[in-house]
């Protein structure tokens, strides 16, 4: 299964001979994703300046200049943005220097569509993997929970749940890492901040109130998993 093509992308194309343009936007669309064509430089400076695009397939040849120097301009503006260049200038020479311009990559005319495909899910896999992680503070879901430590709320399956500060402490420790155990002298020491063993009870009691909010059946939890002789895990409930 093919887990990248599950991200839309918006992809602009740069290209103004129309059949080579269609046979992009059709094989994008394929994978998902949304391609708006503009057969100028012009038509497609306006279109970057409209909104975010999550890569460029840009032509060498327009009508109205060189890619090559389109491509320079947009390196001012932007460092991230991918840039897969289409040439029919294939000897070496003008290859580096489309990638010296900025192009992330490049495809020579005439190109196979798989390995268009191929090139641009290298792309946005790459690109996506130099996005900034999410900040610690941002929320997050281990279904059917959701937990936004920012506002020190949480829900279930959208219904705010009604917790304590040290409940959702607990919980949003537990949820942060899915399926990892942990024992109740650690969860003392990284929820309570007690450094000490004899208070393992205050740590069984806490989980039973917390399954009383959150499970479903508090006597069969699902969520809050019992890891006998070592201690608790969460893990996301299996889908109904
Ligand atoms: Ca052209």
């Amino acid at each position: 299964m093919e887990t990248e093509a599950k991200t839309m992308a918006d992809i602009l194309v740069v290209e103004d001979e129309a059949d080579i343009a269609n046979l992009v936007r059709l094989h994008l669309e394929m994978l998902g994703h949304r391609v708006l064509c503009c057969d100028t430089l012009a038509y497609a400076r306006r279109a970057l300046d409209e909104r975010a695009w999550a890569l460029v397939v840009l032509d060498l040849c327009l009508p109205d200049g060189d890619g090559l120097d389109f491509c320079r301009a947009l390196r001012d503006t932007d460092a991230a943005l991918p840039v897969l260049m289409l040439t029919a200038r294939s000897t070496e020479h003008d290859r580096v220097r489309g990638l010296e311009t900025g192009a992330d990559d490049y495809l020579a005319k005439p190109f196979g569509v798989l390995e268009l495909q191929a090139r641009i899910r290298a792309l946005l896999r790459r690109a996506a993997l130099l996005e900034p992680a999410p900040p610690a503070d941002g929320p997050f879901e281990v279904p059917p929970l959701r937990v936004d430590p920012a506002r020190r709320a949480a829900s279930r399956d959208g219904v705010a749940l009604d917790l304590t500060a040290t409940e959702f402490d607990l919980l949003s420790f537990l949820a942060r890492q899915p399926g990892v155990v942990f024992s109740r002298q650690q969860l003392l020491s990284e929820v309570w901040g007690y450094h000490h063993a004899g208070y393992e009870h205050t740590v069984n009691s806490h989980i039973n109130r917390l399954r009383a909010k959150i499970e479903q059946d508090p006597s069969r939890p699902r969520l809050i998993r019992t890891v006998w002789g070592v201690g608790y895990k969460l893990e996301a409930a299996e889908a109904a």
